[in-house]
């Protein structure tokens, strides 16, 4: 793989817009361009095999499969088994502190030995070079969701947990990306040349030598420490494609698809906050409370104190507050859609003093309250206040009865009461001034949330006058 390269080959053609297209140091592209590539095509008897990416099922599926049955031979030694879990951490963090953090969103900057150790522990996880993720992980984030979002997981669970790795992508399809950045990083650059024998050195050969030096258990390192440890690691890894864009809470933003869970982070070293991430995707954190999981958060903090690492972003607490703010507004107007809130006066029907007085004749229950006619016939029988008092308003402007004549009625009352309301009176004086404060912008605001629906307060309702009040019993 690293025989072919030259760090001109490695600055891929870049468009006019400082990106550029993965290029691969391995000219693995053999198919004909002409044709329809074989991702596009459907998978039949023959084909089948051509839809494998062979190389990565070998190492995500087939060789931990051989690893889990040889343990049947292989028993576990303690010592083993702590040093795999300490150094599962080790190149958890190189995932998760260096590929991701340092180096796909330079949420900090790290000192040579610093990212000397990430490189190397994170070639320990078997998941490609920094570049190769980095470049991936970019499209993903400025295509989330979309075709060109290389794990994009509208295409399915599985498929962006794993799917995308062992079956054959058309290149062509990968959003483009800036990594300019990286290419004049010399640790991203090294690590990338010589990938392979970075991995096989800091995946199997180190835990190798250090259980069977350390305790003599050399089959025991190579199997537990070595093939099952990478298992893990790239299984809790690859939740963060999947599970993180799948499980938990969106509190601040629910268009695309990440989300907040315990779980997740807790599978991936804190990098579970994923609703977080992908709306402040520099910040060196991704959980922003203390006492969610972040141990890479805390990592990184701790490198900052021994004078490792520097320059860590953070965004404002003010913008984060702001993101969640809205989206609370966003499921408050949903929740607000789905209420009662009476028909709204500007599709009510004018009534004239002398049409309302002629129907409360006929029997029609109607109550006139600050320009605006109610119906309350279904509603006399329910009145907490009894039905003599309600009936003794029918036909009358009941403005400064309802509010305080006789009793002022609670917030309660002037929201039940606005889903009665059935007509608009012609020369109404109260809605009309009320009207009028709308125009001129007075007091009383009138303000319609992102669906459209007009947000009523408590307090503001068309029908609420404040007491003390003249007698406008016009009756
Ligand atoms: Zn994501
Ligand atoms: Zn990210």
């Amino acid at each position: 793989m690293a025989s072919a390269s030259t760090t001109s080959s490695m600055q891929a053609e870049a468009f006019p817009d400082g990106t550029s297209e993965y290029k691969p140091l391995r000219a693995s592209n053999k198919f004909d361009s002409k044709k329809p590539h074989i991702s596009d095509q459907p998978m039949t008897l023959k084909n089948w095999p051509q839809h494998f990416n062979w190389l990565n099922t070998i190492i995500i599926i087939v060789i931990p499969f051989i690893g889990l049955i040889s343990t049947y031979w292989v028993p576990a030694n303690w010592k083993t088994v702590a040093f795999s879990i300490f150094y599962y951490f080790h190149c958890g963090l190189g995932i998760t502190a260096g590929y991701h953090r340092l180096w796909a969103h330079s949420a900090y900057k790290g000192s040579l030995p610093l990212k000397i150790y990430l490189a190397a522990v994170g070639a320990g996880a078997v998941e490609g070079s920094i570049r190769w993720w980095s470049h991936g992980h970019r499209a993903h984030h400025r295509y989330t969701d979309t075709d060109k979002d290389p794990y994009s997981v509208r295409k399915g669970l599985m498929y962006s947990h794993i799917g995308w790795m062992i079956f054959n992508q058309n290149p062509k399809r990968k959003g483009r990306t800036d990594i300019t950045d990286l290419n004049e990083d010399p640790v991203v650059v090294w690590q990338h040349k010589n990938y392979i024998k970075t991995f096989i050195t800091m995946a199997l050969i180190f835990p190798t030598v250090v259980c069977g030096l350390g305790w003599n258990d050399w089959l025991g390192g190579f199997i537990y420490a070595g093939i099952l440890r990478i298992f893990f690691i790239q299984q809790a890894t690859f939740c963060v494609n999947s599970l993180a864009h799948w499980l938990g809470e969106q509190p601040f933003d629910d268009r695309n698809s990440p989300r907040d869970h315990v779980i997740t982070a807790l599978v991936t070293l804190g990098e579970g906050y994923h609703n977080f991430h992908h709306e402040f995707p520099s910040d060196y954190r991704n959980a922003i409370q203390w006492y969610q999981y972040d141990p890479t958060k805390w990592c990184i903090w701790t490198w900052k104190q021994l004078g490792l690492a520097y320059d860590l972003k953070q965004f404002r607490q003010n913008e984060i507050e702001k993101g969640r703010l809205q989206q609370m507004q966003k499921k408050l107007d949903q929740k607000r859609a789905t209420l009662d809130w009476g028909t709204p006066l500007e599709q009510l029907p004018v009534v004239s003093w002398d049409d309302f007085i002629a129907q409360s004749k006929e029997g029609k229950a109607l109550i006139a309250i600050a320009g605006v006619i109610h119906d309350v016939s279904d509603f006399i029988k329910d009145h907490p206040g009894g039905k003599a008092l309600i009936s003794s308003a029918i036909g009358k402007d009941a403005t400064a009865i309802f509010n305080g004549g006789v009793y002022n009625h609670s917030n309660a009352a002037h929201n039940l009461l606005s889903t009665m309301r059935v007509g608009v009176l012609r020369g109404g004086c109260e809605v009309e001034i009320w009207k009028r404060a709308q125009f001129e912008n007075k007091d009383v605001s009138y303000v319609n949330d992102s669906s459209g629906q007009r947000i009523m307060r408590a307090g503001n309702q068309v029908t609420r006058v404040s007491p003390p009040i003249a007698s406008a019993d016009a009756a």
